[in-house]
């Protein structure tokens, strides 16, 4: 099968089903049982027109996928990238229905993408793909079907353009069809850092194997990685090195994360930060730290460098960054790994937080948002770290025990 990120061999969506086989085989779930997780539900694969700016015309790629609906409409992002393939959208929506079900939210899994390099377009482009891929997939979701989000390259601004396709086409206000929008339009306070405000609230948690000024690396620098840096930091955390597509910069003494986000802000890419010592992605994997947070994209830690991590804690924040090879080396060398089910589930709880708001009509102050998400993700935290003690297994394989026996539980009332 084909490797979606150009580096490895490894395939996210054959990962997470050995990552399943194993979880079922620690808790005595039979094969046969799993054969509903198998495969996706629902899949669309379309393509659509979208006019450039210089009057051609391109016709482009685009996925939905509807993973698993036995707990609630199925939901997860739309991502915009040049490698957005079908193994990768099956993964993403595999690991949301498992997500949702971590967090106990009445959800199940889903995911899109469109095969393009947004860098490369303008934002009048972006509007069009974004409202051509609304145009192709309305009728398949919905309030109580499918509900997208932003993900990689995709932001609010995205969400409300694709928001205002779907109202305009069925003629009538629908907020509750797509979470990760603007404010002003129906979104929730709070929603544009949840991600990484529920992986810092589950990191806070473990202080007893980090202390109390751990040292972080963090790769990846879009919404959730900035965030999480931003987070961390006001708490006194140690953020020695970040990195976005171009690479990364180091600081043995911390880096002023302020200054990172303004020189990313003005100069596009945090590389140009003065005063700081510049490192590859690959060098940041492999930094003496307490913790590393991927928050880039799928196969960062493979079978091929997962020997050289020297973090105490992987907090996964991408979804899918590190490999099963990966696992396997990094548990042989006691790396402790919060899967990403567990890990980015912020985000979708606060976008369940925002379509309640939607469909109640009442709208939540910021700390409510930020009480609840807290509550929420200790809650999945204590069931994650009592089922690994109860099964001496690591945390992952714990996360999907969890949330396969959810799910299981739901489709077998059915
Ligand atoms: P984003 O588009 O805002 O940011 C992506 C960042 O990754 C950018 O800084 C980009 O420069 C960087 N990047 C891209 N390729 C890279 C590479 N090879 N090495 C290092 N950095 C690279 O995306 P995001 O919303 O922050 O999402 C990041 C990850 O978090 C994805 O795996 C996504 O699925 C996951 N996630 C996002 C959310 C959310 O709410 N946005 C929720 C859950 C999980």
């Amino acid at each position: 099968m084909a490797c979606i990120c150009g580096k490895c061999n490894d395939n996210p969506f054959d990962n997470a089903m050995k990552d399943m086989d194993k979880a079922a085989k620690v808790a005595g779930i039979s094969s046969l049982e799993l054969d509903v997780l198998r495969k996706p539900k629902r899949t669309f694969i379309f393509t659509f027109p979208v006019r450039m700016d210089d009057g051609s015309v391109r016709y482009l790629e685009g996925y939905r996928i509807q993973y698993n609906d036995a707990r609630g409409p199925t939901k997860g992002g739309i991502r915009f990238h040049p490698d957005v393939d079908i193994d990768e959208v099956k993964a993403l929506s595999f690991w949301m229905a498992l997500k949702c079900a971590v967090v106990d939210i009445p959800y199940g899994g889903a995911k899109g993408g469109v095969a393009f390099n947004p860098k490369e377009c303008s934002s009048g482009e972006i509007e069009r793909v974004s409202r051509g891929y609304i145009r192709a997939v309305h009728k398949f979701i919905g309030a109580d079907v499918d509900i997208p989000a932003p993900d990689v390259y995709t932001n609010s601004q995205v969400m409300a353009w694709m928001l205002d396709e779907y109202e305009t086409i069925y003629g009538k206000h629908s907020p509750g069809v797509i979470t990760g929008k603007p404010v002003e339009i129906g979104g929730s306070k709070g929603r544009d850092y949840a991600t990484s405000m529920g992986g810092a609230y589950v990191l806070r948690s473990m202080k007893d194997i980090t202390g109390d000024n751990p040292t972080v690396a963090v790769q990846g620098f879009g919404n959730v990685g900035l965030n999480i840096a931003r987070i961390l930091s006001s708490w006194g955390y140690k953020i020695v090195a970040v990195s976005d597509s171009k690479g990364g910069v180091y600081s043995a003494d911390g880096l002023d994360i302020a200054k990172v986000i303004s020189c990313k802000r003005i100069e596009r890419t945090v590389t140009r930060l003065s005063g700081a010592k510049k490192i590859t992605n690959e060098q940041l994997l492999e930094l003496e730290v307490d913790v590393l947070i991927p928050s880039a994209l799928e196969n960062q830690i493979t079978g091929d460098n997962a020997d050289k991590v020297k973090a105490k804690i992987i907090l996964e924040m991408a979804n899918g960054p590190v490999t099963f090879e990966a696992d396997k080396i990094l548990h042989k060398n006691k790396v402790i790994v919060v899967p990403d089910i567990l890990a980015n589930a912020g985000g979708v709880t606060v976008s369940y937080f925002e379509w309640v708001q939607n469909r109640r009509g009442n709208y939540w102050s910021e700390d409510k948002v930020l009480s609840m998400l807290e509550k929420v993700m200790a809650n999945a935290f204590t069931d994650v770290r009592k089922w690994a003690g109860a099964f001496k297994t690591d945390y992952r394989t714990a996360a999907y025990i969890v949330a396969i026996k959810k799910i299981l539980a739901a489709e077998k009332m059915r």
